[in-house]
């Protein structure tokens, strides 16, 4: 038996992905708090995940799990008494985490508090304070130019105190003990690319996975961004052990090129099936070496864990103008990029699902190809042609020695083709599953 065929599928649609998208976008998230809580309850819908739920004041490492934040309401009323600034009008207007208050500031506090971006008048940043008790509001620069009265009233009615970091797994049981990780943080207010592209596509991967006869078995974390990770390898140390390569998902509905960052190790197999991929599939894109900030694989990677994560993306942070602002918005992602995006993870798993070492049953020169129906570009029924060349290479390296990856680097052709080129000589009989 050869492995099965992850890279085709007809089930999953980038509208579908984009609904969900639409679904999480008005909900405010933070690091912890009812909005990571909602979410999860509406991933969940689609696949059966479990809700982890960890006390504040727990110790994870060097890090201490923070009191919970929610908010109810947030605005700021001018000398009139008008509300000028409307948390419910867009939940960016609060600074993440704000402490509670209710109170009359002069002009000149209130613009302490504010955050602006000049450089894109009309854009809200996106601003947290998570371990630096503060309150502020975050609101577009030409909101900004009009404030010109002396007195303004403040009302942030949040809440900061214990509770829980609520964070959400999916497992999926393979053959095998051995996992690969897909992590995505869920702690983003109303961000569209950073994050909850990645919550989509890791929420559809993990349904069509759940679907399916797999090797490896797979692991799904939607978590808070750094301290959800740090919670996880704290609370999970003895299961480390199994995760034998993983990715990050981030900012995977733009429109940009895709973007591979490498694990740490950064040869590992993970790292050259992705690269593979993007070679064999991309006319362009962009491979970063690791380095230890961005998102959670610097938790993965951390010299302690070392794991064999990377993170596979379209444009990644800080590269668009619109990253961590109300422009990453609806608008900003686009169900195709979001299907062309879950296809390259579901080619990774293909890959990593067939790379098998195989030996040639037929090593003493070249088997006579022609008698067996596999001279020529074959191609039965529906299947993809494989070209000569390919079986030649198949064939030659199959000595036990070589994985099909190993064979697709060397030969120079798609990982996908060497699979294909691989399972027809298995189905003549020529190879063996080493
Ligand atoms: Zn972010």
């Amino acid at each position: 038996m050869h492995g099965s065929d992850f890279s085709q599928h007809s089930e999953i649609s980038g509208n579908e992905m984009y609904r969900l998208i639409e679904k999480l976008y008005p909900i405010c998230r933070s690091i912890t708090g009812n909005g990571v809580r909602d979410s999860l309850k509406a991933i969940g819908e689609l696949i059966p995940i479990d809700t982890h739920e960890v006390k504040s004041g727990t110790k994870v490492f060097d890090w201490t799990v923070p009191k919970e934040w929610n908010i109810k309401d947030a605005y700021i009323k001018n000398g009139a008494g008008e509300k000028i600034i409307d948390f419910k009008d867009n939940n960016l207007h609060v600074l993440n985490y704000s402490i509670p208050i209710s109170k009359k500031v002069s002009n000149e506090e209130l613009k302490k508090h504010l955050f602006t971006l000049p450089e894109h008048p009309d854009w809200i940043p996106y601003r947290t304070s998570y371990y630096n008790e503060n309150w502020g509001f975050c609101m577009s620069h030409n909101q900004y130019a009009t404030l010109t009265d002396s007195e303004y009233q403040v009302v942030i009615d949040s809440e900061l105190k214990d509770g829980h970091l609520t964070y959400g797994e999916f497992y999926k049981k393979g053959d095998l003990e051995d996992e690969i990780l897909f992590s995505c943080h869920i702690c983003h207010p109303s961000l569209c690319n950073d994050n909850l592209s990645g919550i989509a596509l890791a929420t559809y991967l993990a349904k069509f996975l759940s679907n399916q006869t797999t090797h490896y078995s797979y692991r799904f974390l939607f978590i808070p961004g750094t301290i959800g990770s740090i919670t996880w390898l704290n609370l999970n140390e003895p299961k480390i052990k199994h995760i034998k390569g993983g990715l990050v998902i981030v900012c995977v509905g733009d429109d940009g090129q895709f973007t591979y960052k490498k694990s740490r190790q950064g040869n590992s197999e993970i790292d050259r099936v992705v690269l593979n991929i993007l070679e064999n599939t991309e006319s362009s894109h962009k491979v970063i070496d690791f380095y230890p900030y961005g998102y959670d694989e610097r938790q993965y990677c951390s010299p302690g864990f070392n794991l064999h994560v990377g993170s596979l993306s379209r444009t990644t942070h800080g590269e668009y103008p619109e990253y961590h602002t109300s422009a990453d918005n609806l608008s900003f992602v686009k169900p195709q990029n979001l299907l062309e995006s879950l296809n390259k993870y579901l080619l990774v798993v293909d890959a990593l699902e067939n790379n098998f070492s195989y030996l040639n049953m037929n090593p003493k020169c070249e088997p006579q190809l022609g008698k067996r129906g596999l001279y020529g570009n074959i191609g039965a029924g529906d299947k993809q042609p494989v070209d000569t060349m390919t079986l030649l290479w198949v064939l030659n390296l199959s000595d036990g020695e070589n994985s099909l990856l190993d064979i697709s680097e060397r030969a120079g052709v798609s990982f996908d083709e060497v699979k294909r080129a691989a399972h027809a000589l298995h189905d003549s009989g020529l190879l063996e599953r080493k």
